[in-house]
């Protein structure tokens, strides 16, 4: 098959760039005579490895120095249990956004007291609760929140409100698609295969002074934030090729795009792109609150699940892949993360007209 759109929500598409310099460097990294994946993680040239996308993730980002960047394993998934075990001791305030909000709140229940501060499950998870600081629990230690739905398609574009408590967001889909301020929050933490690079990394950004405030007998050095600041996160062996990959798609980031404020522009454009067609269109509706819809991934549906349906064969036929949507949702959805090209939602809406002028 030639080369496609893949559409895909995660596991995502990866820049070019980014996979023929890995396929350039596969069989002597550095100079090194080998592949990243055979060197030592105690080695020169893999610290090197970790440094610089360390050190690069800090310039893109603006990190300030009173926060970490940890490398982690165990998916986004993984922070759901790990946040309220190190974090959660007077509770939790949560606001359900959806399906990846729904497992962090059935973890943090396990571990504390969670408080659902809001929630929009009653309209399919189809925009952001805005709520006020009367709606959070007084004595919660932290809200959280899922600042982009990857499912759903919604997107906070203002942060709630926290007063004398922390911040801590699931960034999984949106980190590095558009700059923001760190300082906004206490934690940030994301799994790297939408927009960083492969499956299998977890990037955490942790405030350090979080540290002074962790429960005490957390089970399993393994879940405790501290071991991987302690260790430059290499207590044990981390997912060093992962890690490499998404040095990388930094480099590509800082290098090829020019920096998050350049990643934004085209983001929006293409967003925007796709929006305007689907909201002029007779046939395709994008279901999200217009003020809180996302920029990464959006879902639409022709209202015909049949019709649905043959939208999504025919366009693998054309090579636009893996643009079914979720279940719970339904219809289609195209995640046009940072990798996905102008010229791949431009495809798509080429596709979409002539879609609609045979079926509409
Ligand atoms: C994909 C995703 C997750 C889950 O990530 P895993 O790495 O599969 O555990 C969590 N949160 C959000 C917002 C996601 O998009």
């Amino acid at each position: 098959m030639s080369k496609v759109y893949n559409f895909s929500a995660g596991p995502a598409c990866m820049p070019e760039w980014v996979l023929q310099k890995a396929a350039d460097e596969m069989l002597n990294a550095n100079q090194s005579g080998m592949s990243v994946m055979e060197m030592s993680h105690r080695s020169s040239d893999f610290e090197k490895i970790l440094g610089d996308a360390k050190d690069r993730l800090r310039r893109l980002m603006n990190i300030p120095e009173d926060y970490e960047i940890l490398f982690l394993q165990g998916g986004g998934s993984l922070q759901f249990s790990m946040v309220p075990m190190n974090f959660n001791k007077n509770g939790a305030d949560i606001i359900n956004t959806g399906q990846w909000t729904k497992k962090a709140i059935a973890e943090t229940k396990k571990l504390g007291k969670t408080h659902i501060a809001a929630s929009s499950a009653d309209d399919n998870f189809t925009f952001i609760p805005k709520i006020t600081q009367d709606d959070l629990d007084p004595d919660t230690d932290y809200v959280y929140i899922c600042e982009n739905n990857t499912i759903y398609g919604t997107k906070y574009k203002n942060l709630p409100p926290h007063e004398g408590k922390r911040l801590i967001a699931d960034l999984s889909s949106c980190i590095c698609t558009e700059p923001i301020n760190v300082a906004d929050y206490d934690m940030i933490f994301a799994g790297a295969q939408k927009n960083l690079g492969p499956a299998g990394v977890t990037i955490v950004i942790l405030k350090k002074d979080m540290l002074e405030q962790q429960n005490e007998n957390i089970p399993s050095a393994m879940l405790d934030y501290k071991t991987y600041v302690d260790n430059n996160s290499m207590y044990n062996t981390p997912p060093t090729y992962g890690i490499y990959m998404v040095g990388l798609t930094l480099e590509w980031l800082e290098d090829v795009i020019g920096g998050l404020e350049e990643m934004e522009k085209i983001n929006h454009k293409k967003a925007n792109m796709l929006y305007d067609y689907i909201d002029q269109s007779k046939l395709y509706s994008n279901p999200v609150n217009p003020q809180d819809r996302s920029y990464v991934n959006i879902p639409f549906v022709t209202g015909n699940p049949d019709l649905d349906k043959k939208f999504v064969a025919e366009a693998k036929e054309r090579g636009l892949v893996n643009i079914k949507g979720h279940r719970t949702v339904g219809g289609m959805r195209a995640s046009i993360y940072n990798a996905m090209p102008v010229e791949g939602v431009e495809a798509l809406i080429d596709f979409m007209k002539e879609f609609e002028e045979k079926y509409a």
